[in-house]
């Protein structure tokens, strides 16, 4: 059995977590992602907790706790500055519609606990002593970096079809290859992936989409026929194959958007039915409409001081990441040196504002928007000084302020 000596201090902290547990005669042990990424030496996260004790006993020991989900058997359990999910040992039973299992019943073993779980790398589990219980060649699957699923792959997807994307999402996250019987079983399956959440498909897709190897995961994504059955992708995979192509992954969700909607050649204003369709958010929507048009921009021509101004340093920046993972040759150097050099980054640091005008006889209206329009232009491209005086000097020249 492998042992694991000396436990990184995230683990070392929860000790006494699982010992509280442990005294008063239950079993406890890390499980899932903590312990595959410490064998795997990745940053962890967050650090869960399997246990035979029901979420009600388990609130009795620690006088710290959130329902975070009782009737799936998981409580948080709030413990010296650190929280922990622990989840009574369960299987799942009755996939009826090959979403979530129709309900759970608590078992008293870990082994039916970890026979539930998605990858043989995700069903581990770590006791107090730092000794590794790996019931299905979890460690071989790490060493040859391969995810595998738990028993039959099939079945597995078919009580729960998120797996499959799980799957592909985990291959870009670690970097992994999916084992032969596993893939087969996802382009087999992947048209039971219709009945996710469109939700859940894009959480699982985002991480796959921002995690190192996309690229590669991207490839298996399309050649399982994943992609046919995620929204606005069905019939779309000839260009969707300039993904696995890109010179870079992206590593923000707003490129990864960008990126695709660039290879899509979805026009500006189909970009909100797009990102809606995904069911992402109004911000999210915002932030990729400003930086496609940016991009689109700026493989067009040079911008002008003013443009660069409007768009923003964030919108700026991610265009230019989005330049860099397609490719497109643009000087991402200049254009930020010129940024930079911007005599005001934002309305709010002109020297003066509507009030200003107000208090020097403008009538508020329309007509003062676009005087201020006109001061910020002037501001932003260096030919007025922003400064009360040289601004009062401008509206008396342009005879919009009347010359006292
Ligand atoms: P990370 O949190 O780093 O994304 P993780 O492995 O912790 O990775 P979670 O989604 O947090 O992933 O799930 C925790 C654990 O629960 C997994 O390691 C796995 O054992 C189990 N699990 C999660 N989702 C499923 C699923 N759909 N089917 C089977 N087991 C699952
Ligand atoms: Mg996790």
């Amino acid at each position: 059995m492998m042992k694991i000596e000396n436990l990184p201090s995230i683990f070392t902290k929860a000790l006494p977590v699982l010992e509280q547990l442990e005294n008063a005669g239950f079993e406890a042990y890390f499980v899932g992602g903590a312990v595959r990424d410490l064998l795997l030496k990745r940053h962890i996260h967050d650090i869960d907790i399997a246990t035979s004790a029901y979420p009600e006993e388990v609130k009795k020991l620690f006088p710290k706790t959130i329902d975070t989900g009782i009737k799936h058997g998981t409580v948080t359990v709030l413990y010296a500055g650190g929280s922990y999910e622990i989840t009574t040992f369960r299987t799942e039973s009755g996939y009826q519609d090959y979403r979530r299992p129709d309900h759970v019943t608590f078992v008293q073993n870990l082994s039916e606990d970890l026979k539930r779980r998605d990858f043989t790398i995700n069903a581990l589990a770590m006791n107090t002593q730092g000794e590794i219980i790996d019931l299905f060649d979890g460690i071989n699957d790490l060493q040859k970096r391969l995810i595998k699923a738990v028993g039959d792959p099939e079945q597995r997807f078919h009580e729960d079809a998120l797996r499959m994307m799980r799957a592909v999402r985990f291959m870009s996250q670690l970097k992994f290859s999916l084992a032969d019987e596993t893939k087969r079983a996802v382009l087999v399956n992947h048209k039971l992936l219709r009945k996710i959440s469109v939700e859940r498909i894009r959480d699982e897709f985002v991480k796959m989409g921002v995690g190192p190897d996309s690229r590669a995961a991207f490839n298996v994504f399309l050649e399982t026929k994943l992609s046919e059955d995620v929204p606005a992708f069905a019939g779309e995979s000839d260009s969707l194959k300039v993904y696995p192509q890109l010179k870079f992954s992206p590593s923000l969700e707003t490129s990864l958007w960008s990126v695709i909607i660039i290879i899509l050649k979805i026009p500006n204003e189909q970009i909100g039915q797009f990102m809606h369709e995904w069911k992402n958010s109004n911000a999210m929507t915002t932030d990729v409409e400003q930086i496609v048009a940016l991009f689109d921009l700026l493989s067009d021509r040079s911008p002008s001081d003013y443009e660069l101004f409007t768009a923003g340093k964030s919108t700026l920046l991610n265009a230019i990441d989005v330049a860099h993972i397609l490719g497109q040759p643009i000087d991402s150097k200049a254009l930020v040196d010129r940024y930079v050099a911007l005599p005001i980054k934002a309305t709010s640091e002109l020297a003066i504002d509507g009030r200003f005008l107000i208090e020097r006889g403008v009538k508020p209206g329309p007509q003062l928007g676009q005087i201020l329009t006109t001061i910020k232009e002037e501001v932003v491209n260096g030919q007025l000084e922003n400064s009360k005086e040289a601004i009062t000097a401008f509206l008396k020249r342009k005879q919009i302020l009347n010359v006292k």
